[in-house]
């Protein structure tokens, strides 16, 4: 590592306090910041002493100013500090200008770290608290986003390599039973508690509230994880067996978010709507009921937690307990009882889809074309008319009928093993196709609500800000899994995107570019080609990866800020790859904050790879949500 002085300075330091009992003091230090270090000496009468201490500078994880305590002398205004692994440093600056100097300097050379913070403490801490949030141990997490984040871990030089494929091997070891399955599907899944991993070298830890992809359900309740970074490992099934009974009533609709399940209830409008949700982070049941009493004539939801006593009785309210929860739903469905109305009106979200467990055998799944029966159109696109259809009588499904001559229909049916394999919430999972006669059926997950970008356009104004947000979160959510599975989509854009029964939104219609056998679709010069979603270097050179869908994410997120707006409006096809060539790109739709734009802005860098990767943004998106939660 090189040992050239990028910046030397005399700054004031303050004491670590690593002990309680250590006193606070500043002492003046002679401060040099190599590419691997950043270290500390005495200085006196003008020579540099010995070293008093040094920071590995990979082992920084956040450097930002700190917000000034109510009397600061005149000879510390301008401090930052200095987050690294074991400790956090209080350096003072004589002037603004040198601050600056400084956490440019450093910015700089932590930027490839990899274990940046998305959140720091603006406020110093004092007397064994942060004075900005009054937590007490120096560790805590942050509270306070740290937007240099984003512009930091975007625009490394080099990239991280991708998590290991599906394909890597599985490691088994026993773990407690600490995983819930998330949206009430088994391949996103919760951890309940910390765990970390005790045996050999792994570093596998389970984060309490941090999700792990279950990319594989194998018997005896052994479920294969993934981490968001990728390491993987075999843990065991928690019992599922409250969830198992209520999730059969149409009134329970799994995990959805408050704001979603507002929406929901006000789109039904009757008075005693209502619905029964899981909250990620109460990790509680929740009863929310709308109503127009007493007086509020747009109507308004309340939410009622579902509280347990210690003999394992369910409650609303304190004087009615219930052995389950559908016995106490159907109490108050008969009674109000303390409650502002009865439950009247149950709002399902629930489709009847094919069940997440259904084996997909070894090979291409092929359906019995005879088990499927057409209802009704849903729509029609580039391979043909899409149905929703009954599949055994009892489940729902959407059939794409795909027309003669639209589809180069061997390679597809190569790839369609790879692609059913991909079991993730987010994704609309492909379910088989029924091959043997013409048209050719690909038969997919149902998703009530169609395609985003309609849904966009016609309730984008119900939506608000923090609803459009968890649009971008759930697609980014699936992007990071297509990524970590090193699957490029190839047409990420709002059409391509379904919104769920319960207003989740998925990624649909993954790889299926390299089917479409039409030229004026395919190639860059055709008119169909889709220029607007494409990254300079696919409009130039067809060069797909990760880092282009990247920059049609950016596109899709400026969608779906605009409500579902055509993007460069006044440009064709043409003007559009001069101008973004030459550096122009989308404006900053009214609805956007600053942060969100800096993070669509970052999706559009000239260069793939100072783009950022989607489980940068993913971590990103979840700080923004916590935040948001608070
Ligand atoms: P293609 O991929 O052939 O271009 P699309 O996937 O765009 O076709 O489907 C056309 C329309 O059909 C969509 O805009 C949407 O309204 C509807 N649709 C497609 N797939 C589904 C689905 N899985 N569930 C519900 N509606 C769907």
């Amino acid at each position: 590592m090189e040992k050239k002085t990028v910046l030397e300075e005399l700054l004031l330091k303050k004491s670590q306090q690593k002990k309680k009992i250590s006193p606070i003091n500043y002492k003046k230090r002679l401060f040099v910041l190599t590419k691997a270090n950043l270290s500390y000496y005495e200085y006196n009468k003008g020579k540099k002493g010995s070293k008093r201490g040094s920071i590995e500078i990979e082992k920084i994880r956040c450097v930002e100013t700190v917000n000034l305590e109510e009397t600061t002398p005149p000879a510390r205004q301008y401090p930052f500090q200095v987050v690294y692994k074991g400790g956090l440093l209080y350096v003072y600056a004589a002037n603004e200008e040198s601050r600056e100097r400084w956490l440019a300097a450093l910015h700089k050379e932590i930027k490839d770290n990899s274990d940046l913070l998305n959140k720091y403490h603006k406020g110093f801490f004092i007397n064994g608290k942060f004075l900005c949030c009054n937590q007490t141990c120096k560790a805590a997490p942050g509270c306070t986003i740290w937007e240099k984040y984003v512009t930091l871990c975007c625009t490394t030089e080099s990239v991280k390599p991708l998590p290991p494929g599906p394909e890597k091997l599985w490691k088994h070891r026993s773990l407690p039973q600490v995983l819930s399955p998330d949206k009430s599907v088994l391949n996103m899944a919760v951890a309940q508690c910390n765990w970390e991993e005790t045996e050999g070298n792994s570093a596998f830890r389970l984060v309490r509230s941090n999700k792990y992809y279950v990319l594989q359900e194998e018997d005896s309740g052994w479920w294969q994880v993934r981490d968001l970074e990728g390491e993987n490992s075999g843990v065991s099934e928690q019992t599922l067996a409250e969830e198992q009974s209520i999730a059969k009533h149409d009134w329970y609709a799994g995990y959805v978010s408050r704001v979603q399940c507002e929406q929901l209830l006000h789109q039904k409008g009757k008075e005693g709507a209502f619905m029964v949700w899981k909250s990620s982070q109460a990790g509680m049941y929740i009863v929310s009921v709308f109503s127009k009493l007493p007086e509020s004539r747009k109507g308004t939801v309340k939410h009622y937690h579902v509280h347990k006593t210690p003999q394992n009785k369910y409650y609303l309210t304190e004087n009615y307990c219930f052995g389950s929860i559908p016995k106490l739903i159907h109490y108050h469905q008969l009674n109000s009882a303390g409650m502002v109305t009865r439950l009247r009106h149950a709002v399902s979200t629930q489709v009847n889809k094919v069940p997440t467990t259904a084996s997909l055998g070894n090979g291409i799944w092929e359906l019995k074309r005879e088990e499927i029966v057409l209802m009704r159109e849903l729509g029609s696109g580039q391979f043909g008319v899409v149905h929703l259809g009954k599949w055994k009588g009892k489940y729902d499904v959407a059939i794409k009928m795909i027309k003669e001559g639209a589809m180069s229909e061997d390679k597809f049916i190569e790839e369609a093993q790879t692609m059913m394999k991909f079991n993730y919430p987010k994704l609309v999972r492909l379910y088989g196709v029924c091959s043997k006669l013409y048209p050719i059926y690909l038969v997919t997950e149902y998703m009530a609500n169609g395609c985003l970008l309609s849904y966009l356009r016609s309730h984008g104004k119900e939506l608000q800000p923090i609803q459009l947000l968890e649009i971008c979160y759930d697609v980014c959510d699936a992007m990071a899994f297509l990524e970590s599975c090193q699957f490029i989509h190839r047409d990420l854009a709002a059409r391509n995107c379904l919104v769920d029964s319960n207003l989740t939104v998925k990624v649909s219609d993954f790889g299926m570019t390299r089917y479409v056998l039409d030229d004026l679709y395919v190639s860059s010069l055709g008119t169909k080609f889709l220029v607007k979603w494409s990254a300079p270097e696919v409009f130039h050179y067809a060069k797909f990866s990760s880092k282009s869908d990247v920059w049609s994410f950016g596109i899709l997120m400026w969608e779906v800020f605009t409500l579902g707006k055509q993007p460069y409006e006044l440009y064709d096809d043409m003007q559009v790859i001069e101008k973004v060539s030459q550096g122009y790109r989308l404006y900053r739709p009214q609805l956007v904050s600053d942060i969100i734009y800096q993070i669509m802005y970052n999706c559009w860098h000239e260069l793939p790879e100072k783009r950022p990767a989607f489980y940068q943004l993913l971590s990103f998106f979840e700080a923004l949500r916590e935040d948001n939660r608070a």
